[in-house]
């Protein structure tokens, strides 16, 4: 049963061009499992996005909601199209086709989407719009990462970085380390990179060096993220930026550092650069950005690895709670959602560290059987 997803659906969305013409748009939603609560997944628009695709990402969703234990199932869609070539009219209309084609398999208790590659908050806003019209009335739980105005959740976007912090937290202390004399790498300086640069550079680690598409920075006397953000919103990367020298993507994995933080995309770390990484702590943020290789020589190296399920699973939990309020009708306080994020994050950190001990496996193959064990 865990092999396959219970059900697919391919459709076509016809959507008319600013130019008049009408483009045909292939899209699909995989629902893989909902055996722990309803289908939760991100909707990704994307020129490379197949079945395949969609189907493997939402196996992933649903080992990533047992993990951490929140009652949801997993799925994910997508639609084959490039965003950065439509205007804002086309993509509202190519969404809210898409919506209608798919409305019968979506809603609170059924499935329940969320943003992903390209899709954004205004995205889920038509998603909620257009379900509501066929409801007859306005349904807020029916997606998460709306904007927040709509019922959306303040601390989404950092919340899956504020995870991998909690997650860092965890791990030094099992490995006898302390914030302090600890220092930090990042690769990627967008939503879920620079986030976790700032929450773990206010904690007291020494962030060393961090990167984004043209390139990194490293100062091993330390890079404070809030300036190098700045300097990135004037000139659009981190490169230049003042008191550091210049580094590529791949030099930075290799740094000397204490805990790499990847946070760009997928197959980063591979058999070509594993041995080279240095790092005692690899906290996957990204998705997949280890190869099945370079896991296993990382592994072999003594290397500390939290696992991407694990590591930034504290997105899908911000959604979890966007979706309990809604349905509840309440608004939490920022304190009370960080410690309720702090209180999940650190329980399935700790359950995934258990049984990795338990069963003499690492922390990946511990994070599946917890998972895969759950549904
Ligand atoms: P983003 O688009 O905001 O940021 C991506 C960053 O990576 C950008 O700074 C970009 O310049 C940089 N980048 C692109 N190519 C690169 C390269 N070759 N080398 C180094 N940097 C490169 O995306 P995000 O939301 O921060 O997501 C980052 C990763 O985290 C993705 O794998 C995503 O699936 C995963 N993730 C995100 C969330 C979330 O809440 N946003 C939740 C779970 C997982």
């Amino acid at each position: 049963m865990l092999k396959h997803p219970k059900r697919a659906m391919i459709v076509s969305c016809p959507v008319k061009m600013d130019d008049g013409t009408v483009k045909v748009f292939t899209g699909c939603r995989v629902q893989h499992n909902d055996s722990r609560g309803p289908f939760k997944g991100g909707i990704r628009y994307h020129p490379d996005v197949t079945l395949d695709e969609v189907t493997a990402l939402a196996m992933w969703m649903t080992w990533k909601c047992a993990v951490v234990d929140i009652p949801y199932g997993g799925a994910k869609g997508g639609v084959c199209c490039n965003p950065k070539e439509m205007s804002r009219n086309e993509l509202e209309r190519l969404t809210r086709r898409y919506t209608t084609l798919i409305v019968d398999l979506i809603g609170p208790y059924r499935d329940v989407p969320a943003p992903d590659v390209y899709t954004d908050e205004q995205v889920m806003a038509w998603i909620m719009d257009t379900y509501s019209i066929f409801k007859g009335y306005s349904v807020p739980e029916s997606v998460t990462g709306k904007p927040i105005i709509l019922g959306g959740f303040k601390q989404r976007e950092e919340a899956t970085s504020r995870g991998v912090a909690f997650c860092i937290r965890e791990a030094i202390k099992h490995l006898g380390m302390t914030a302090k004399k600890s220092t930090v790498a990042v690769q990627g300086f967008g939503s879920v990179g620079w986030n976790a640069a700032r929450i773990l550079h206010d904690e007291g680690y020494r962030v060393v060096a961090v990167s984004d598409s043209k390139g990194g920075i490293y100062n091993p006397g330390g890079i404070d993220p809030y300036k190098v953000f700045e300097h990135k919103s004037r000139k659009g990367s981190v490169i230049g930026y003042a008191d550091s020298k210049q580094v590529t993507n791949e030099e930075l994995l290799e740094l000397p550092c204490d805990i790499l933080v990847p946070a760009a995309l997928e197959n980063q770390i591979t058999r070509d650069n594993a041995a080279n990484i240095k790092a005692k702590i690899v906290a996957e943020a990204a998705n997949g950005p280890t190869t099945p290789e370079a896991d296993r020589i990382l592994n072999e190296k003594g290397v500390f690895i939290i696992p991407d399920i694990l590591d930034n699973s504290g997105g899908v939990t911000a959604s979890y709670f966007e979706w309990v309020q809604n349905l509840t009708r309440e608004r939490w306080t920022e304190e009370e959602a960080n410690s309720r994020l702090e209180g999940i994050m650190v329980k399935a950190f700790n359950e995934v560290y258990e049984t990795s001990k338990k069963r003499q496996a690492d922390m990946r193959t511990a994070a599946l059987i917890l998972g895969v064990g759950r549904v």
